[in-house]
């Protein structure tokens, strides 16, 4: 089996390859490798690989190896995965970026979490800004059950964020229907992008969080400029014991 230190060099050089092929820099699109589920030990291999930005979907999980894991200064955790509005406080307290806000009252509830929040705040993503990195996650397909809000309703939220002076909106995410196809996603990558151009375009969004495993190469052609990569880099997940 390749090393976890193989892994990130053969998706580092496929992020790069996409990326010239789009016509933008290797630089220009950031790679968060997906943990969860994963042993602390394994984030620790990936850290000592280069990699700083880690993705973790269950707030309790990105609590307890953030505790594991303080002696890495230059670890950053975002948080990908659907947030109960009380577990907000956790991630003021730990996350460099959210990419998963989806309604006006969890941006709301993060933005009181941040502004009580006392003592050192974690690094943030994105630059050195200090206030929170924020993602808006869309539910691209109007899928049933999926977490993320509608295209249509986007507005309101986008304007949650901005209300919030502890949060930064940073961009778009989504993640597209499951398909047997990685070209499945392609229609759905690109309705992300046009979507951030009827909403303000690159200068409100700058970032766009597209692209897992199976499909990161298409979402850097359709302008993804966050890339998140679980199995390519860990292997196939353990089951979660729940
Ligand atoms: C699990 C997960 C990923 C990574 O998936 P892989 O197919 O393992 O790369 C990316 N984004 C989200 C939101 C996830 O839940």
């Amino acid at each position: 089996m390749p090393t976890i230190a193989e892994n990130v060099a053969e998706v580092r050089a496929r992020i790069a390859a996409a990326a010239v092929r789009a016509g933008r820099r290797a630089e220009d699109v950031l790679l968060v490798a997906v943990s969860k589920t994963q042993p602390a030990d394994a984030l620790r291999e990936a850290y000592a690989a280069g990699l700083r930005d880690f993705g973790e979907n269950y707030v309790q999980e990105l609590a307890q190896k953030a505790d594991a894991l303080a002696d890495l200064r230059e670890l950053r955790f975002h948080a990908i995965g659907h947030v109960q509005r009380n577990k907000a406080k956790f991630l003021a307290r730990l996350a460099a970026a959210v990419h998963s806000v989806d309604s006006p009252d969890l941006a709301r509830e993060l933005g009181r979490r941040l502004s009580s929040s006392e003592g050192a705040r974690p690094p943030r993503a994105f630059g050195d800004d200090p206030r929170l990195p924020v993602f808006v996650e869309v539910n691209i397909a109007n899928e049933p059950q999926k977490s993320g809000v509608s295209p249509e309703a986007l507005a309101p939220v986008l304007e949650s964020v901005e209300r919030e002076p502890e949060l930064r909106l940073t961009g778009l995410m989504c993640v597209p229907p499951f398909g047997d196809d990685a070209r499945s996603a392609i229609p759905h990558f690109e309705a992300l992008a046009e979507l951030r151009e009827r909403h303000g375009g690159a200068t409100r969004l700058p970032e766009l969080s597209m692209g897992m495993t199976a499909d990161f190469e298409h979402a850097i052609a359709a302008g993804a400029s966050v890339v998140r990569v679980g199995t390519a880099i860990f292997g196939a997940r353990p089951k979660r014991s729940e």
